[in-house]
């Protein structure tokens, strides 16, 4: 049994050239379950940003000459001790985040697969030789690009500042990492504790941490530095816009993951049964807090009431309240701020004629799991990403009406699609605007190898496997003469 219990960390400081550094400011971080405070965090400047990009800087020629096998060696070392240390990140995703304790239990897992994985990266080919028409010896290979700048969310926050810079820095690029100011713990600080104790050189990783107050001139800074050649950010639409607006301003590379609306589809053939239990996880784990949660279901109108019996019956059953108790499977939302902007989303549709067939009730920071019917285009929860506990329910008569309602958004992460038949399914999954879909499974998947990414407003570029090099190496033509290119005789 892990003991997970929820003490408050001790924080020595930003994490800087392998050193705990204090800062002259510090903010205030929530326990959301009751808005205690949890721990007091450094709250860095553009100046301490600066410090910490010069030092990942002056520590990446090493980084990037060492041995391969070396710093495929050290991703290993990374996953064990993230490993042995997994009910502390999952007490601190509890606490901090305001996790189910199944959820911290799933992401401390999964992050260390995610340091084996980048430590295979490490082993590929890292380019091709080509045929040259001067008989030149001639390849096409990839270099890291120096400090590369990562910009995490809360929502799972070891998984996605793990995916953040993992594969970029297993192929010799160094980290300057700003986490959320949400989870500047778990998401931050700590791995500056485990990267540290896996004996990661000095000035190859290192955290600044701020508050939303500071995070427009710290995020600036780390963005137009031109000692920072690359940014990887995972968070909302809005800031990712930004992000990427100011990155193509300073023609400099990034990879935004960004937010998404996602649809799962139950056919008329489908086994109701499993797919009312996976629309149930899909839509309310982590409180549908997950970029990929199922936030729109679109059921075949010969099925949707039997398929609605089994789906509320089962929803019904989740508990919600703080992640102290575990008998609570449906936590805070992160903050208040989440937790008034969901309300309103339900206050809205309701208001438009929405009909609520289950939950409704929100206190505090809570928000029960909320199952929504008879909606519209006209109501907000249709277009907005929800990020809460919140589920739409829409009748569909045939496939080309659920395709133009999965379609029928700005964002295309994820999508998922219920039949028996799985030809009929595949042939729909591929006519689906996402840059995922998944066949009689619910839209909550990943896996740290395979190209993770949305479509249109969910995101450019994509994370995971070799996939993740387009993002974090630069590809360059280096060919070797050997006699055989002419000139023309003028010259
Ligand atoms: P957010 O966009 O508010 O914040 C993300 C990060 O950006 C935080 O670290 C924040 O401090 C930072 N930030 C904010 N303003 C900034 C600025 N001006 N300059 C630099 N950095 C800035 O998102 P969030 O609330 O932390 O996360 C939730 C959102 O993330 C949701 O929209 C969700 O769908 C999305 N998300 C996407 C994926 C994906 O893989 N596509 C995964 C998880 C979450």
């Amino acid at each position: 049994m892990l003991d997970t219990a929820q003490t408050a960390p001790t924080i020595r400081g930003l994490y800087i050239g392998g050193q705990w550094t204090p800062t002259a400011r510090t903010f205030e971080d929530l326990n959301p379950s009751d808005n205690t405070v949890y721990a007091r965090i450094p709250d860095a400047s553009a100046a301490d940003m600066r410090r910490a990009i010069d030092t990942a800087q002056a520590a990446f020629r090493d980084w990037a000459d060492r041995p391969f096998h070396e710093r495929a060696h050290l991703m290993l070392k990374i996953a064990d001790v993230w490993e042995r240390r997994a009910p502390d990140f999952c007490a601190a995703a509890m606490a901090e985040g305001g996790g189910w304790k199944g959820k911290g239990l799933f992401e401390a897992g999964y992050v260390a697969e995610v340091f084996r994985a980048a430590s295979a990266l490490c082993y590929q080919s890292i380019g091709d030789v080509l045929p040259s028409e001067h008989k030149k010896f001639m390849m096409a290979t990839r270099f890291p690009l120096g400090v590369v700048g990562v910009i995490s969310p809360w929502n799972m926050p070891g998984i996605l500042t793990s995916r953040g810079f993992a594969a970029a820095l297993a192929v010799g690029n160094t980290i300057v990492l700003k986490p959320s100011e949400d989870t500047p713990y778990a998401g931050g600080l700590y791995f500056g504790e485990i990267l540290a104790e896996a004996g990661i050189p000095a000035g190859v990783f290192n955290v600044v941490t701020c508050s939303r107050d500071s995070v427009g001139a710290v995020g600036d800074e780390l963005i137009s530095n031109p000692r920072v050649k690359a940014i990887s950010f995972t968070g909302s639409t809005a800031v990712g816009r930004h992000i990427a607006a100011k990155c193509g301003a300073y023609l400099k590379k990034c990879c935004v993951e960004l937010g998404g609306k996602d649809s799962m589809i139950v056919l008329e053939d489908a086994d109701l049964d499993a797919a009312a239990r996976a629309a149930n996880f899909g839509s309310f784990m982590h409180q549908g807090q997950v970029c990929m949660s199922t936030e729109k279901l679109l059921i075949h109108d010969k099925v949707y009431d039997a398929f609605m019996d089994k789906f509320l019956a089962r929803a019904r059953k989740l508990k919600t309240g703080h992640t102290n108790d575990p008998s609570n499977t449906i936590g805070p939302l992160v903050n208040t701020r989440q937790a008034l902007r969901v309300k309103a989303l339900i206050d809205d549709a309701v208001a438009k004629g929405a009909r609520v067939d289950l939950g409704g009730r929100a206190w505090d920071n809570f928000v029960e799991p909320t199952v929504l019917s008879q909606v519209d285009a006209s109501m907000s929860i249709w277009n907005d990403e929800t990020f809460g506990p919140v589920v739409t329910v829409s009748r569909f008569r045939d496939e080309e009406e659920a395709i133009a309602m999965n379609n029928d958004t700005e964002y295309g992460l994820t999508a998922a699609v219920w039949s028996r038949n799985e030809a009929r399914a595949l042939d729909m999954a591929m006519r689906l605007e996402t840059g995922i879909a998944h066949v009689n499974c619910q839209n909550i998947n990943d896996e740290p190898h395979v190209p993770f990414g949305g479509v249109k407003a969910s995101g450019v570029g994509r994370y995971g496997g070799r996939w993740s090099l387009d993002a974090f190496t630069e590809l360059r033509w280096i060919t070797l003469d050997r006699g055989g290119r002419h000139f023309p005789p003028q010259f």
